[in-house]
Parts: structure tokens; C-alpha cells; sequence
């Protein structure tokens, strides 16, 4: 094989196809091959390429003519003058002993040796700067690789962190978020283990919520100790490399990066990164952990905000729920947004109400005219009363509306409260305070009449006794004793109501009190009226029989009087499990006017020519003495209903309002 001449051409063309593989060739080692080839074609004997290994001992070498085998790796410790070229970072002329030169020319980038480029050289002066050429594109293609490396690494880095971002924000569950947090943080900076602290309310403590790899030691760590606690008093990151003693296996190393998690300059918490081993955290981990620290910081106040407002909003629905008060709130185009069990028990809601106009719950004109002033912005309250429904359904309802947010028009909240129960009580205490006082008042009129009357009836039989009476004159004493027997009926009555007999309670059967349904059963047949008696399970109550037979009679008679022929009266017994016994009498007759309706239970109060107006009265009075209470329900055209509710046999629970609170009578 001959030495090839040197040429006297100029040698630094031929390096131009490595100029262009530089351009085009996909790694460092590529061009390194080129490198040895066209070195191979511009006079050089042997050429080899070496590259710096990560350390600073080792160059491996990375191209050698094509069909020899590879030289051995250089290890710089051991000398020579390879090594003296890296390390001087200068081209070392080495004389053959066979022969010619052997040139070393480092492949430099930034003052820094990346590489070796050695090639046997016939005239080393000559071609020294082929050399030179050859070990710079080397150079150049070593330095590239490694920054696309970095490049690459990057791009993935980033790609995960914008893939964690999304992750994140798409859940609103907070463990899950911090574990994956922690998760996320491990992979991004090739961690061994990762935890996020959270600092507790008062602020002076960091409380461990979420960890990867290993669970710390610790739970909870004081804000300013350890390396979690010094970053949430900077609020700054920290990078601690553990260098160790040089005798420390790797293994027990222990590296440390942590960063705050800040949102809008605030410490929510830290999130801390170990790794084991002699790799410690670069800058480059530092910064991707910081822009994830930050993403993830957004992420967590926004969870933590939604939690809290899911618990306002649970609260919120809670206290919705049991209120007795309907709760309806309004939008500013008067659509429900919302509307509580109450309301829609109260306004009869059937249906699913949210989205639908408020006029069809409450329609009203004189509601929708508050709500017109409310929400636009005229009114700060608007209260009003409103009746709904009729008979057993009436109901009493006090709606107060309040505006809602700002604007105009703007929302509203409807409240509804029911004062249906509130107005029944309040009408019989006021009747019963009536009563009460008309009833003395009666006695004491009763007594002094009924004295007269026994002088008068006393003085017509006399003069029926003398005789000496024209016919006529009979007949006109017969008529005045039947007025006087009148008359003392009433007062009986009147006796009756007011200082009634007391009552001699015991337990009987509701049939008892009803004794009198088949004679009065024959008298409606004679008027074409249909009288219905349904006993129920017959309760046993605590009662005078003679007095609820009264009762109920006076009850079925005012019935029989008022209802037509072909109508009918219906008397239902029924058994309550609070302990009341209910006795519904009620008929189809005319019913009342409100003004009746008000009066009905006053003593003297009739609508009939022949009435006395006590029968109410005296009902009402046995319903105290028995403790119960008496009700009705009446309207023109729609019949009346009386409703009678008694102590059952062994007593009511509850109810403590319903007590008699007029003291039993005494003889
Ligand atoms: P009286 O029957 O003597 O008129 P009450 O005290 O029994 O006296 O009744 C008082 C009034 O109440 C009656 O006059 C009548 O106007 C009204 N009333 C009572 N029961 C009924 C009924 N079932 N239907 C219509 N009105 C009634
Ligand atoms: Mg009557």
C-alpha cells in the first residue's frame, strides 16, 4: 500500500461534502463517519473520531475506517497525548515511530472539548488545517445533537405540562387533584418521590395533602423549618444538592427541589421533589417545576373554591328544604330559578318549576304588580296577602317578595308563608272569648226573665182555674202557655250554653253519640233528603254520651233544615292517629255567606224566622267541656261541613293548644 503523495492541490476542497453532511446527516455520529472518510480522500492515513463521554475521564470513540475495528476508548487519566489535546484543548503533533505523524485535533465548542479527531498525516503542516476543518464539523455536529437533545427534552417537557394543565383544570375533585399533582410533578423533573403541603387555615403550619413515590416522614411541617417550610416563608423555590461524602453509596443521597405553590402572590402550600443518587436537579427542572407550580396553584384554588361553594350550595339546599317558609327565587324575566318543597307544596306545584314564568304558580294581579315595582328596583319589600283555594284547601298566605342583585328589571326572592293555621286558631280563640262573655251576660238575663215567665204561667192557669173564659179567651190562654213553654225552652237552651251542666265523661263508643240516626234518618226520607252515616272503626272516646248526643244532633238538624229535597247529609267517624277522634257532619245545602259563616256560633245569631241561634252555641260549648274543637267550612252554593274533632279513649298526644282552656263548669 503506497503513501499517498502529499497533494498539491489545496486539501481544504475536499472537506466540502462534509460541510454539506453537516447540514443534512441526522446525528453527530453520522458526520463523524463522514469526517473519517473524506479525511480518508484528502491525503490522511488512519483517522478516528472520539466523543466525550459524560464525565470528563472517558472519550469513546465514535467513527473508524470502514472494515478496521474500533480503537479503544481513551481514558484521559491515563496521559498520552490525546489526552494532553483535550485537555490543553490544542492540536498535538505525535511523531510514528513507523513513520510520519499522527495529529490530534480537539473538536471544540464554547472552550469546552466535546470530541478528538485523530489522523495519521504524511506532512503534518500541510494538512494540518484539513484537520482542523474536519475535527470543527465534528465539533459542530456533536454540539447540535446535544442541543437538539435538549431541544427535544424540552418539547416533551412542555408538551406534558400542557397536558397536565388540561388534566387539571378538567377536575374539580381536590384529592384527586393533588395527587395528581404530585403525580405529574415526579414525572416532569424525573423525581423519586414528590409531595404538595397545603397550609392550614391559620397559616403557620404546612399539612401534608398528597404524595407520589414515598410518604414523607412528616404530616405537617412549621412554616419556616425544613426545606417545605423555608419555601413557604420565601416564597421561593430551593435546590439543594447532596454532594455527600465521597465515600456515600449514591443510593443514600438525597436531592431536594421544592417550589411554592402561589396564586396571585399568596402561599397556598409546597410542593417538594427528592431524588436519590448523584443526579441532582438542574436549573432546567426548576424552571418546568415552576411553571407547573403555578399552573397547578390555579388549579387547586380554583377546586378549593368550587368545594367551598358546593358547601354553601349543599347548606343552602339543606336549609331550602326544611323550611316551613316556600322559598321561590326569580330571575329578571320573572322565570323561576329556583323553588323550594315548601313553595311548591304551598302554591300546588305539581310539576318541575324551574325554567317556567312565575305567573303560572301565582298569577294574581296584584302579586305580579308587587313583583313589577320589586324588580325594578322601586321597592325594596313588598308584603301581601293572598287567599288561595277554597273550603278544606283554602289557604292563607302571606307573600313577601325582596329584590334580588342589581339591574333593572332585576331578580327577586318570592317568600311564602303559611298563615292558614295561625288564622283558624286566632278565629277560635276569638270565639271562644266571645262566647264566653255573651254567655254570662245570657245567664244572668235567663235568670231574670225565667222568674217572670213561672209568675206569668202560674197567674194564666189561675185565671184558666176561675173559668168564667169565653171560648176564645181559652184559646188565647192555651196560645200564651205554649209562647211561655217557648220561651222557657229557650232559656233552657240559653241555661244550657252558658252554664252548662258539667260534663260526666267516660268511655264509650262513637255509635253512642250517634244513637239518634234512624229516627233522623226517617224525617230527611220525608223530605227527599239521603242521610249517610259511616261509623268508621267505632272509636272509643272519653265523653258524656247526653251531651255529644246533643251535639251532634243540633249539628244534623241544622243540616236537615237548610238542606233541599234530593240533596243529602253525610256523617263520617274517623279515627286520627295522633289520638283524635274526627266526626265530619256536612250536608249539601246553600251554605253560608262569609257574614254567616262569622257569626254562626254567636248565641241568638240566626238566619231563621222560628231559629233561636243557641244550637251552635250549645255545640260548641259541649266540644270545650269535652276538650276537643269544632270547626266548619262553608260556602254559598256549596254546602257546609262541620268538622268535630274529640279526644280519644286514652288521649291525645300533643296539642298542647287545643286543651280546654275554659275551667270546667261547676254545679
Ligand atoms: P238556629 O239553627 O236556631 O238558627 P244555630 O246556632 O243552630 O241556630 O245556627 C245559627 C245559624 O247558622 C243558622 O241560622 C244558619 O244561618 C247557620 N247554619 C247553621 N248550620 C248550617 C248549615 N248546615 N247550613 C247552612 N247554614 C247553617
Ligand atoms: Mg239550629
Amino acid at each position: 500500500m503506497s503513501r499517498p503523495e502529499p497533494t498539491r492541490e489545496n486539501p481544504l476542497e475536499k472537506l466540502i461534502p462534509l460541510t454539506s453532511a453537516l447540514a443534512s446527516a441526522r446525528s453527530g455520529e453520522e458526520v463523524a463517519r463522514r469526517a473519517v472518510e473524506v479525511l480518508g480522500t484528502t491525503g490522511f492515513g488512519r483517522a478516528c473520531v472520539y466523543r466525550m463521554g459524560p464525565g470528563t475521564t472517558l472519550a469513546e470513540p465514535v467513527a473508524w475506517p470502514e472494515g478496521g475495528s474500533p480503537p479503544p476508548a481513551l481514558d484521559l487519566r491515563a496521559g498520552g497525548p490525546e489526552a494532553e489535546a483535550v485537555m490543553a484543548r490544542r492540536t498535538v503533533r505525535e511523531r510514528r515511530h513507523q513513520g510520519g505523524w499522527r495529529l490530534h485535533v480537539p473538536a471544540q465548542s464554547h472552550d469546552r472539548a466535546v470530541g478528538l479527531v485523530s489522523a495519521d498525516a504524511a506532512d503534518p503542516d500541510g494538512m494540518e488545517p484539513a484537520a482542523r476543518v474536519a475535527a470543527d464539523c465534528v465539533a459542530l455536529a456533536f454540539e447540535n445533537e446535544l442541543l437538539h437533545d435538549a431541544n427535544e427534552a424540552r418539547v416533551r417537557q412542555l408538551l406534558a405540562l400542557q397536558r397536565v394543565g388540561r388534566e387539571m383544570s378538567s377536575t374539580l375533585d381536590l384529592d384527586r387533584l393533588l395527587r395528581m399533582v404530585a403525580n405529574e410533578a415526579v414525572g416532569l423533573t424525573a423525581a423519586d418521590a414528590g409531595a404538595v403541603y397545603l397550609r392550614d387555615p391559620g397559616g403557620d403550619h404546612l399539612v401534608l395533602a398528597a404524595w407520589a413515590g414515598r410518604r414523607p416522614a412528616r404530616d405537617e411541617v412549621e412554616v419556616g423549618y425544613g426545606i417545605p417550610g423555608w419555601v413557604a416563608r420565601q416564597g421561593r423555590p430551593l435546590r439543594v444538592a447532596d454532594r455527600g461524602r465521597a465515600d456515600a453509596p449514591y443510593a443514600e443521597r438525597r436531592n431536594h427541589l421544592a417550589v411554592p405553590l402561589l396564586s396571585e402572590g399568596e402561599t397556598l402550600g409546597v410542593l417538594a421533589l427528592e431524588s436519590r443518587g448523584t443526579a441532582p436537579f438542574t436549573s432546567t427542572h426548576e424552571e418546568i417545576l415552576a411553571i407547573f407550580a403555578a399552573q397547578a396553584a390555579k388549579a387547586i384554588e380554583a377546586t378549593q373554591f368550587f368545594r367551598q361553594i358546593r358547601e354553601e350550595r349543599d347548606l343552602r339546599d339543606a336549609i331550602l328544604s326544611v323550611t316551613p317558609n316556600g322559598v321561590v327565587a326569580l330571575d329578571p324575566q320573572r322565570r323561576v330559578v329556583l323553588m323550594n318543597p315548601a313553595a311548591r307544596r304551598l302554591l300546588d306545584v305539581r310539576e318541575t318549576p324551574e325554567g317556567n314564568p312565575m305567573e303560572r304558580y301565582l298569577g294574581r294581579p296584584e302579586f305580579l304588580e308587587a313583583l313589577r315595582r320589586v324588580m325594578a328596583g322601586d321597592s325594596p319589600l313588598e308584603q301581601l296577602q293572598i287567599d288561595l283555594g277554597t273550603g278544606p284547601a283554602l289557604r292563607n298566605l302571606l307573600v313577601s317578595l325582596v329584590p334580588m342583585g342589581e339591574g333593572s328589571p332585576r331578580g327577586a326572592t318570592v317568600i311564602v308563608q303559611d298563615f292558614t293555621e295561625r288564622r283558624r286558631l286566632d278565629e277560635r280563640m276569638q270565639r271562644m272569648a266571645r262566647l264566653a262573655s255573651i254567655g254570662q251576660l245570657a245567664a244572668g238575663i235567663a235568670h231574670e226573665i225565667r222568674n217572670p215567665l213561672t209568675g206569668m204561667a202560674i197567674s194564666l192557669d189561675v185565671l184558666a182555674e176561675e173559668g168564667g173564659l169565653s171560648e176564645g179567651g181559652r184559646s188565647l190562654v192555651a196560645d200564651m202557655h205554649a209562647e211561655i213553654d217557648r220561651l222557657e225552652a229557650l232559656i233552657r237552651g240559653l241555661l244550657d250554653f252558658a252554664r252548662p251542666q258539667p260534663v260526666e265523661a267516660r268511655p264509650m263508643r262513637m255509635a253512642k253519640a250517634l244513637e239518634w240516626h234512624r229516627t233522623f234518618e226517617k224525617q230527611c226520607g220525608r223530605k227527599g233528603v239521603v242521610f249517610f252515616l259511616d261509623l268508621g272503626p267505632n272509636p272509643k272516646i272519653e265523653g258524656d254520651p247526653e251531651k255529644l248526643k246533643q251535639l251532634f244532633l243540633n249539628l244534623a238538624i241544622n243540616a236537615l233544615e237548610v238542606t233541599p229535597g234530593g240533596g243529602e247529609i253525610r256523617v263520617r267517624v274517623s279515627s286520627a292517629e295522633d289520638g283524635w277522634v274526627r266526626v265530619v257532619v256536612e250536608d249539601t245545602g246553600p251554605g253560608m255567606d262569609p257574614e254567616t259563616l262569622a257569626h254562626a256560633f254567636d248565641p241568638f245569631f240566626t238566619t231563621k224566622n222560628e231559629g233561636t241561634g243557641l244550637g251552635l252555641s250549645i255545640a260548641h260549648s259541649i266540644v270545650e267541656q269535652h276538650g276537643g274543637r269544632i270547626d266548619v267550612e262553608s260556602e254559598p252554593g256549596r254546602g257546609t261541613r262541620f268538622t268535630v274533632e274529640l279526644p280519644a279513649h286514652g288521649g291525645p298526644a300533643g296539642r298542647a293548644e287545643l286543651r280546654p282552656f275554659i275551667a270546667p263548669a261547676t254545679k
